[in-house]
């Protein structure tokens, strides 16, 4: 008798009650589980939510909100904005604020006030669920077959639930993947970050990607060495020319890049982790230096293991591991659904995992048809200066059109913010518009390095959704002053060959 069969009839026996019914069970309360609950509660359905967390290595572990509310999204964000505080205050002077002293950074105050304001939304989450009737277990959930569900509660009783339901949609998302190094036990990650509880002191940030070079700038800019190691291209899918300003900004913000090596190794000498670098074209030893801090930020891994997928047949991509799901969100196995960052193929986004499982929800209990729409999705690096994009690269325009058939214009400009004091950081702030050359000079893509470019973007990214021409946008009156306005402003292409510097700002 194999293993998974024993499981299944040991659950039978334990439970020789019937199992509660739901019309629907979601596994996961993060972004696309919350909100796939939410929305079909609201739409008269009877749920019931099982979200737990495997605490990190060291120790750490959180309640419900998933990845974005307790480690992601939200910590990160105050911890930038914490950053930029920072910056602001070394400003004041020259707006006249004299008395103001070199600010030096508590660590333990920020990373308790972050951590208090997620407990207050862990809070605020269990309340709307009561609100809305949805029956919320912190339990960890595994597959007995396509229709019933075991759960192993977190409290000290271990107390077991068997529940059923003809609809189950999995939104288990992912966990941050360790080196297969000696030593990788001696790093930590994103999942631990925020809640560090000593000051990182000098750091080693392994890794190209989001994670990566915003927890660089980040701790950078509250005063800690920052090392950044990256062993390929940073930023991968980013338009090149934005993301070479970012690199040179992080370096400017004081990260030092050790560009194209890998961690060999990691041991602790004089209680300071001990790195060995490799070459990661040649494999040969290159370098050792001392850290306090490691941070793995590479990649992430789907929360599937545990699941008991084969009991439900539910396949996963041999590649990834990452669910498969057609764009109904539907799974190999009928009734069986799967919604954000587990899925193979998905931006890893919190919007797109909330919009994935409302929609879900609207097919399966609101009649609706509509389906998430992955395309022209706008996202944002939020490194010192923020990069934020969406539609193509210029890389990929180029790539799908040819460039004889498109239109780059571009321009560098100086936010209103970094005039007086004379910020340095206006020599990378730059934005881009990608078009096609002919008539109507449809936009394939904009792209914008500065500060706010979050806030910038999401109203392009709505104009671009429904078909935004470079005519469009020139033809806009600005608002002035602003960052913003530079999109509005844009003539100089590419292909002219002219200083894309701007040079007046009120005419
Ligand atoms: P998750 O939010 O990861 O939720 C999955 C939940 O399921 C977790 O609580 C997990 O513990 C639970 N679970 C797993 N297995 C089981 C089981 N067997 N039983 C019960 N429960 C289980 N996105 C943005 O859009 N903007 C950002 O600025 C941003 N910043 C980020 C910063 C960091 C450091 C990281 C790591 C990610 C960031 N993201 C950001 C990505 C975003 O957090 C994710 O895309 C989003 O959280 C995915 O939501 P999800 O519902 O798919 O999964
Ligand atoms: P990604 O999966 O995006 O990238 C992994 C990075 O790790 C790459 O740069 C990769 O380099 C590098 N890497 C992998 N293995 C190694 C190794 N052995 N040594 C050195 N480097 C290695 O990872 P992230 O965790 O940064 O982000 C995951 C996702 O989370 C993102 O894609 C994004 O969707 C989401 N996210 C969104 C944020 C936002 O919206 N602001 C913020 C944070 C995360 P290589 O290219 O050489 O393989």
């Amino acid at each position: 008798m194999t293993l998974t069969r024993t499981f299944n009839l040991c659950s039978r026996r334990l439970f020789s009650t019937k199992p509660n019914d739901y019309d629907l069970i979601v596994i996961g309360g993060g972004s696309g589980g919350l909100s796939c609950s939410k929305m079909a509660a609201s739409l008269g359905a009877k749920v019931a939510l099982v979200d737990a967390v495997e605490p990190t290595p060291s120790g750490v572990t959180w309640g419900i909100g998933g990845t974005c509310a307790n480690v992601g999204c939200i910590p990160k964000k105050l911890m930038h904005h914490a950053a930029i505080v920072g910056k602001e205050i070394s400003h004041a002077e020259a707006y006249g604020w004299l008395g103001v002293k070199k600010p030096d950074h508590h660590w333990h105050t920020l990373a308790k006030v972050v951590n208090d304001r997620i407990r207050a939304n862990n809070w605020i989450y269990r309340v709307q669920l009561n609100e809305k009737g949805i029956k919320y277990i912190n339990a960890f959930a595994k597959f007995v077959d396509k229709n019933e569900v075991h759960t192993t509660a977190m409290d000290k009783k271990k107390t077991e639930r068997l529940l059923r339901a003809p609809k189950i949609v999995i939104a288990t998302g992912l966990r941050p993947r360790y080196p297969n190094i000696e030593g990788a036990e001696l790093g930590v990650t994103s999942d631990d970050l925020f809640s560090l509880p000593y000051a990182p002191g000098k750091t080693l940030v392994v890794g190209a990607s989001y994670v990566a070079l915003e927890s660089a700038g980040l701790l950078a800019d509250l005063g800690y060495e920052v090392h950044l190691m990256i062993r390929s291209i940073p930023l991968k899918g980013f338009d090149r020319d934005c993301v070479n300003k970012i690199v040179q900004n992080l370096k400017a913000h004081g990260v030092n890049i050790r560009w194209s090596e890998e961690v060999k190794e990691v041991s602790i000498e004089n209680n300071r982790k001990k790195v060995n670098f490799k070459n990661a074209e040649t494999g040969k030893d290159s370098s050792e230096d001392l850290y306090d801090t490691i941070i793995w930020a590479m990649g992430r891994d789907p929360n599937v293991k545990t699941l008991g997928l084969k009991d439900a047949h539910v396949q996963t991509s041999a590649r990834s591991g990452r669910i498969l799901a057609d764009e109904f969100d539907r799974t190999t196995t009928e009734g069986i659904y799967a919604i954000g960052d587990v899925v193979e193929g998905r931006p890893e986004l919190t919007p797109a995992a909330i919009r994935a499982g409302q929609l879900l929800a609207q097919r399966m209990f609101g009649g609706s048809k509509e389906i998430t729409e992955y395309e022209k999705i706008a996202t944002t690096v939020f490194t010192p200066l923020e990069l934020s994009c969406v539609g193509m690269t210029e890389e990929q325009a180029v790539a799908a059109h040819g460039a004889e058939n498109i239109e780059v214009y571009h321009s560098y400009f100086t936010p209103f913010e970094f005039i007086v004091p004379q910020d340095k950081d206006s020599e990378q702030c730059y934005l881009k518009v990608i078009c096609m050359r002919s008539s109507p000079q449809e936009v394939l893509g904009l792209h914008f390095v500065g500060p706010n470019a979050a806030e910038v973007m999401q109203g392009f990214a709505v104009a671009f959704r429904k078909g935004l021409t470079y005519k469009d946008i020139v033809d806009t009156v600005a608002i002035h002053p602003c960052s913003a306005e530079e999109f509005v402003r844009l003539v100089v292409t590419k292909r002219s060959g002219l200083d894309p510097k701007v040079a007046g700002c009120c005419g």
